[in-house]
């Protein structure tokens, strides 16, 4: 597709649907935002500080309501949106929720109605390499609608759902392939790179590291609400006793919180029981959140490597530095072990 041919697909997209996509605003941030002119359209390899989990994973979502003793489950009332310019990255964070969400009902509502369009465009926090090169056989193990691989005078395009087919073919535009979704584990399973992440830490425990990330961080949240793949939530509930009335909403929340681990009922020590007191021991269960219980879970990894979480900590504390450590500490009592016979 040429450049001119986008632009007019871009036209065509923005006259049927809602599109949200990345957009600087009047500061100079990127941001994911409705669309409503195609030349505010940023299509580069920066990643928008926001991820799209905004609009799959509402902040805020109202599960049922009731009246009496009838209950009415709510689902999402969306229209059909576009999301344009995904990532290569947020197509593999997206594709991990979409495992997560596989049978949450609220979550499927809304990707009934989203079309995702991704971008082989590798942003330089890609600090796994995974998809340092764009090749197309990885393509096979993500979930999208339509894909441009970027080239030098416009865009291949991919398909690969029957509705990207349907789009391209309103669209009036033949030059496509298609690709078949083989489901989202890799024959040859997690990179090398993620497996050693793992296996440090399951097997590598340096204390020194967690020590001083629990001296720096704050526990504001705030990685857990840029990450794209974090996804917890706790539920709530509102009442109106006088009118028999009410509902159930849920909404995010981060391990980092103290009420996020605490339970009802006394304990011996505290009438408030915790199960994570400690800085360091809240960010040692992100970590193993992403490194250990979902590849165990999912069979994929738990980070995308989008370094969003760095860009937001307040603390400097740098994903990227928190895993080279991880992995010299590993390397090192490997050593000693081998020395040690
Ligand atoms: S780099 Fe940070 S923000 Fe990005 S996926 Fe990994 S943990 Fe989440
Ligand atoms: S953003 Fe930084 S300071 Fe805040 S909770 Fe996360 S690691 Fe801690």
């Amino acid at each position: 597709m040429t450049k001119n041919q986008f632009k007019q697909f871009i036209g065509f997209l923005l006259k049927h649907n809602l599109i949200i996509a990345p957009q600087y605003n009047a500061e100079g941030y990127l941001h994911l935002n409705e669309l409503k002119d195609s030349n505010d359209l940023y299509l580069g390899t920066e990643l928008p500080l926001d991820s799209w989990k905004w609009y799959m994973l509402p902040p805020d979502q109202k599960m049922f309501e009731y009246k009496g003793e009838k209950l009415k489950e709510t689902l999402p009332q969306i229209p059909k949106q576009v999301f344009l310019g995904v990532s290569i990255l947020d197509m593999q964070a997206l594709t991990l929720l979409n495992q997560v969400f596989e049978k949450d009902p609220y979550y499927q509502e809304i990707k009934k109605k989203t079309i995702v369009i991704g971008t082989s465009l590798v942003p330089e926090e890609n600090f796994y390499q995974f998809f340092e090169k764009f090749e197309e056989n990885k393509l096979e193990h993500l979930q999208f609608d339509l894909f441009l691989a970027v080239q030098k005078s416009g865009y291949k395009i991919y398909s690969g759902s029957e509705d990207g087919q349907r789009l391209l073919d309103k669209f009036g535009y033949k030059n496509y392939q298609h690709i078949e979704y083989a489901g989202p584990i890799r024959e040859e399973g997690l990179d090398r790179q993620m497996v050693e992440i793992k296996d440090a830490m399951q097997n590598y425990h340096e204390q020194k590291i967690w020590d001083d990330l629990d001296k720096r961080c704050i526990q504001c949240g705030k990685c857990t609400i840029a990450c794209p793949v974090c996804f917890c939530f706790r539920m709530y509930d509102q009442a109106d006793s006088a009118k028999d009335t009410g509902y159930r909403s849920r909404c995010w929340d981060s391990c980092f919180y103290n009420e996020f681990t605490q339970v009802a009922g006394d304990s011996p020590k505290d009438s408030k029981h915790r199960f994570m007191n400690k800085t360091g021991e809240k960010i040692y269960f992100w970590y193993e959140h992403h490194f250990v219980r979902t590849p165990d879970t999912f069979s994929l990894p738990g980070c995308v490597g989008c370094g969003r979480c760095t860009r937001t900590c307040p603390a400097d504390i740098d994903i990227k530095k928190t895993i080279q450590n991880i992995l010299s500490a590993r390397k090192k009592m490997l050593k000693k072990s081998k020395n040690d016979g």
